[in-house]
C-alpha cells in the first residue's frame, strides 16, 4: 500500500487513536512528495523556488501575517529561517508528543527560552520565576534582562504553594508578564505546584487586566512524565538537548502551545534567527522515534541506581522524586502532576568537594560530564560545574552544597552502573 498525500496526517484509525510511539515514524511526512523515500530527506537548502511571482507573494502574506490561513493551510515554503520541511514534519510530531496546537524548534533550549522571553517581555515588565533553575536561565533572567529594564520576582521550589508571591506583593515592581517554572528543578528535583502558578496568573489577569504567559522548562521529566499543557500552562519549553535527541549528539529546543501564544514567538524566532537546523531536526526526528523506550528504560534503570544509593553508608541523601511520601510538602503535586519520577537526580555523599570530586574522578564507566538525558549515563558536581555562576549564598540556601552530586542514568545495564559507583564510593 502506499502513503497517498490524502493520509500523512491520520490521527486514528477508525475510532482508534494513533499513540504518538506510532505517530513517530508517520505523521507530517509524505513520502510521495520525496521520490517514495521511506525516511524523510534532509532539506539542506536556506531558500526554496517559488513557482510563479504571485506565489511568492501569497507564500509572505501568509508567512507575515498579512492575509489569515484558510482552513488547514500550512504557509508555503520560503527560507530556512522562516520554514523548512524537516522542521515541520519534527514541530508536527513534537507537538503530538505534547498534545499542544504548535510546537516550535530552536537551536538550543537556551534559544528556545531566549526567545519566548523576548517575545512577551518588554521594558518596565517583571518575570517571576521559581529557584533553582537551569544556571543559562538564571544568568538570563539575573543578569540581561535587568539591562532591559525587565526585573525579577523569584519562589522557592518546594511544592508549597505559599511560597508564590501574592497578587498583592507581585503587582509592586510592574506588569507580570511572565511567569516562569522549571520543576522538577535542577539539580534538586524540587517540585513547582503548576496548577497554583495557572491560578496565579488567571488572578493577576482578573485584578490587572493584563494575564501573564505561563511558561513550563519540562525538560527534565519530558512530553512522557509530566504533562503541563493539560494542567492549564501556556507555554512548555524544552532542551531538546536532553531526553528528546537523547543521545548526546546535539544542540536543541522547542516550544510547545496553543497557537495563538506560540505566534509571537515564531515571529521572533524569524526575526532573531534562533531557529533549528535541518540537520539537527532531521537527527531528532530519529530520535523521537525511539523517546518511549529510552525514557522507560532510564527511568527504570533510575529506581534501581537510586536505591543502591540510598542503602549505601556513605551517601546521606538522594534526591530522587520516587522517595517522596505524604510527609512531603511536594507529595500531593508529585501525584497529580508527574507520571513517573523520571532519571535525573542527586545525591549527597557525607563530605564535601575533596570526596565528590574523588568518587567522580574514580568512575570508569559513567561519564564525567555535565547534560542529562542521553543513553548514556552522566555524572556531574552542580556546585562547581552547571550553577557555578549561582552565587555561593543562594546555592547554599538551595541545598546545592559542595557534597552534592547529578546523575543523568542512562539506558545501560543497571548492575553495570551499580558496579561502577560501587567501586568508586568505596574510595572515599
Ligand atoms: N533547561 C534545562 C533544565 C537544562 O538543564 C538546560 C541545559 O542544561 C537548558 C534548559 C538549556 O538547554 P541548552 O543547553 O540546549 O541550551
Amino acid at each position: 500500500m502506499t502513503i497517498s498525500k490524502k493520509d500523512y496526517r491520520r490521527k486514528f484509525i477508525g475510532a482508534k487513536e494513533l499513540k504518538p510511539e506510532t505517530q513517530m515514524m508517520s505523521y507530517g511526512y509524505d513520502p510521495m512528495l520525496s521520490e517514495g523515500s521511506l525516511k524523510p530527506p534532509v532539506f539542506m537548502t536556506s531558500t526554496f523556488v517559488f513557482e510563479s511571482a504571485e506565489e511568492g507573494k501569497d507564500f509572505f502574506a501568509l508567512a507575515y501575517g498579512k492575509r489569515t490561513p484558510k482552513e488547514g493551510e500550512k504557509p508555503g515554503l520560503i527560507y530556512s529561517r522562516i520554514n523548512n520541511p524537516n522542521l515541520e514534519v519534527l514541530e508536527d510530531r513534537l507537538a503530538i508528543w505534547e498534545g499542544a496546537e504548535q510546537a516550535l524548534t530552536f537551536s538550543s533550549g537556551m534559544a528556545a527560552i531566549s526567545t519566548c522571553l523576548w517575545a512577551y517581555l518588554r521594558p518596565g515588565d517583571v518575570i517571576i520565576h521559581s529557584a533553582p533553575i537551569y544556571g543559562g536561565t538564571e544568568f538570563l533572567i539575573r543578569n540581561i534582562l535587568p539591562e532591559y529594564g525587565v526585573q525579577s520576582i523569584e519562589f522557592e521550589a518546594g511544592g508549597d504553594r505559599h511560597t508564590l508571591p501574592s497578587v498583592e506583593e507581585a503587582t509592586k515592581l510592574g506588569r507580570i508578564s511572565v511567569i516562569y517554572a522549571e520543576t522538577p528543578a535542577n539539580p534538586t528535583n524540587a517540585l513547582i505546584d503548576l496548577k497554583a502558578c495557572v491560578a496565579l496568573a488567571d488572578e493577576l489577569g482578573e485584578v490587572t487586566g493584563h494575564r501573564p504567559v505561563v511558561m513550563v522548562d519540562n525538560t527534565f521529566l519530558g512530553p512522557l512524565w509530566q504533562k503541563p499543557l493539560e494542567l492549564g500552562v501556556d507555554l512548555v519549553i524544552y532542551s531538546l538537548t536532553k531526553y528528546i535527541a537523547g543521545h548526546s549528539d546535539v544542540v536543541a529546543g522547542a516550544v510547545c502551545g496553543n497557537s495563538d501564544r506560540v505566534s509571537p514567538v515564531q515571529g521572533f524566532r524569524t526575526i532573531l534567527g534562533t531557529m533549528c537546523d535541518p540537520h539537527t531536526g532531521w537527527l531528532i526526528m530519529r530520535s523521537m522515534e525511539t523517546l518511549k523506550l529510552r525514557m522507560t528504560a532510564s527511568n527504570q534503570n533510575a529506581a534501581l541506581v537510586a536505591d543502591y544509593l540510598n542503602n549505601h553508608q556513605k551517601v546521606s541523601k538522594v534526591y530522587y522524586l520516587g522517595y517522596l511520601t505524604e510527609k512531603d510538602a511536594s507529595y500531593g503535586v508529585y501525584k497529580d502532576q508527574c507520571l513517573a519520577p523520571g532519571s535525573t537526580f542527586a545525591f549527597d555523599i557525607d563530605g564535601g568537594e575533596e570526596e565528590a570530586f574523588k568518587v567522580l574522578n574514580n568512575l570508569k564507566l559513567i561519564k564525567l560530564a555535565v547534560s542529562l538525558g542521553g543513553t548514556e549515563s552522566l555524572i556531574e558536581h552542580p556546585f562547581a560545574m552547571t550553577h557555578a555562576d549561582v552565587p555561593d549564598d543562594v546555592k547554599l540556601r538551595q541545598g546545592i552544597t559542595p557534597a552534592m552530586i547529578r546523575i543523568s542514568v542512562g539506558i545501560e545495564d543497571p548492575e553495570d552502573l551499580i558496579a561502577d559507583l560501587d567501586q568508586s564510593l568505596a574510595t572515599i
